[in-house]
């Protein structure tokens, strides 16, 4: 055998496909070829008991005139002749003269032989003994010729023929098992597991661009419509794999605009919602904080203040006489006077510190100081800038009036420190403007006083 039969014999039984048929096949075969040889061994056991039983007819028939020649004339020389003759036969091993009063004229017998087939003891007969009364010119009886009758031989050649018989039955079998397998290999087996193996690499490999050999199948019947009608599944199936490819890109395409367009959206509701907080929490004037950011920034300096004792002061300023400002220079210039403060409040301002206008020529201040006199320093300190700041347009210097309210521990709301540092305010208003005054006693001796 070639190596590449051999070859051939291992991929052949590599496919289950295969493997299934060479079994069906087989058991197929060999019921068959058994079920014959069955029939064939029924048939030669009834011919060869047939011709045994004739041929032992025949014998017997063909000595019975013989026996009763020696048996009449008493002749035990022709009687064992004729016994050593009868028992020459393979049924028969032992035969016996017999004259009336039980006196044996003649006796031959053999050593029997044993069948070696088991169970057959039925066979052929079984073992018998044939009694054939004999008579002289066919009237008186003058004995008997006794036989003993075996089928050991006949069963032993039986059994070997059966043996032969099955034998080649068996062989038969297998070889019509191994023409049937190639006949169906040839014909079914080897195209569908062509075609299937085409499928399984087609599955495994992107098919739309890069197929694998397709498999040859020259006769026009069914596994051709069957490879015919997949190629052509596959190839739309490769279409709308490439269709599919191109919408997924354009849609990748799509998303990665909309994300670019949702993140600039993204971007432009962030800045437009931090310049509405700006707004909201800015003058629009002087661009300083407003009220609200600085009710909003208060709360963290009374929380410090509880927690760590990190003390603080509200300043509360108030332009002096500033309707008059208006009333003579007008609104605009009034506008630029309170920038021009705005600005420089912004620019002094320490880091950590709050400065926020309050309204119209007011503003507030959160300063980080921990004692009184430090707050009264801060505030006078502003109040002498306010006082040194040259405003355009102005004819007179401006002055500020500061009320200062130090936290107290008591305090647990801004609103009562604001009330206090606007009480402290009313009072240098009283005292006659540009001055600095707390809400316990003034500090710090404004000037002129
Ligand atoms: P006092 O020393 O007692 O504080 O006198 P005053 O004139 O400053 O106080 P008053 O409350 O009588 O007047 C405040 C003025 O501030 C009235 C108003 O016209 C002016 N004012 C308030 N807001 C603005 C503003 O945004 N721009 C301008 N130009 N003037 C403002
Ligand atoms: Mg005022
Ligand atoms: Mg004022």
């Amino acid at each position: 055998m070639t190596a590449r039969s051999l070859c051939g014999l291992r991929a052949a039984f590599a496919s289950r496909l295969a493997r299934r048929q060479v079994r069906l096949v087989l058991v197929v075969a060999l019921a068959l070829g058994w079920l014959l040889s069955g029939v064939q061994i029924a048939i030669d056991y009834r011919n060869d008991r047939q011709s045994q039983q004739e041929s032992l007819d025949q014998l017997v028939t063909s000595t019975l005139s013989t026996a009763a020649s020696a048996a009449w004339q008493l002749d035990g020389h022709l009687a064992r002749v004729m016994c050593e003759g009868l028992i020459a036969h393979p049924a028969i091993h032992g035969c016996r003269l017999r004259l009336p009063g039980d006196i044996v004229l003649g006796d031959s017998r053999k050593p029997q032989v044993a069948a070696w087939l088991p169970f057959s003891a039925g066979l052929f007969g079984g073992e018998r003994r044939l009694e054939l009364p004999l008579r002289h010119q066919g009237q008186q009886p003058v004995g008997a010729l006794v036989l003993e009758i075996s089928p050991a031989n006949a069963i032993n050649d039986f059994a070997t023929r059966m043996l032969v018989t099955l034998l080649a039955g068996t062989l038969r079998a297998l070889a019509l098992a191994l023409v049937l397998f190639a006949a169906f290999h040839a014909l079914t087996i080897r195209p569908i597991t062509r075609l299937s193996r085409f499928l399984v690499e087609a599955g495994e490999r992107d098919f739309a661009t890069d197929r694998p050999p397709r498999p040859h199948h020259r006769h026009d019947d069914e596994i051709r419509t069957l490879e015919a009608t997949t190629l052509k599944l596959m190839h739309r199936l490769g279409s709308r794999v490439e269709e599919l490819h191109a919408a997924k890109l354009a849609l990748e395409e799509t998303n990665r605009h909309q994300e670019a367009r949702i993140r600039e959206r993204t971007l432009e509701l962030e800045r437009t919602v931090q310049a509405m907080k700006r707004q909201a929490y800015s003058d629009p004037l002087t661009g300083l904080d407003n009220r609200r950011a600085f009710f909003e920034a208060a709360p963290r300096y009374l929380e410090h203040w509880q927690r760590y004792g990190e003390g603080f002061a509200v300043i509360l300023a108030d332009l002096d006489d500033f309707k008059a400002i208006n009333d003579r220079l007008g609104h605009d210039q009034g506008d630029r006077a309170l920038c021009a403060v705005a600005a420089l409040l912004l620019r002094t301002r320490r880091q950590g510190d709050v400065i926020a206008r309050f309204g119209g020529e007011e503003f507030i201040g959160l300063f980080k100081v921990s004692t009184r006199d430090a707050a009264l320093e801060a505030a006078d300190r502003l109040r002498r800038e306010v006082a040194a700041l040259a405003v355009e347009g102005l004819t007179r210097p401006l002055t500020v009036s500061i009320g200062v309210a130090l936290v107290r521990p008591d305090d647990t709301a801004i609103d009562g420190l604001v009330t206090r540092a606007d009480r402290a305010l009313y009072r240098a208003k009283h005292d006659g403007r540009d001055r600095v005054r707390d809400d316990d006693r003034p500090q710090i001796p404004s000037p002129g006083e």
